[in-house]
């Protein structure tokens, strides 16, 4: 049985986050991603779905790719 994905605190992540470009979860550049369970936050009164993407297959991977680069 695998852990249900914990939703990241949507006022803690940054711009690139929520844009896609960087990992929801770790904050790593992604280079391949997966698609979280979609978040929906309060903005001035009006509820908002929020898409979230996160490495894949894992952030384990993603960041050792990281440190190794996206090259090799
Ligand atoms: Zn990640």
């Amino acid at each position: 049985m695998t852990a249900a994905i914990e939703a990241p605190d949507v006022r803690r992540l940054t711009g690139d986050q929520l844009r896609g470009w960087a990992c929801a979860l770790c904050g790593v550049r992604l280079y391949e991603d997966r698609a979280l369970p979609p978040v929906t936050e309060v903005r001035h009164g009006l509820k908002v779905r929020i898409e979230l993407w996160a490495c894949a297959p894992t952030c384990l991977e993603a960041s050792q790719k990281e440190r190794r680069g996206p090259w090799l």
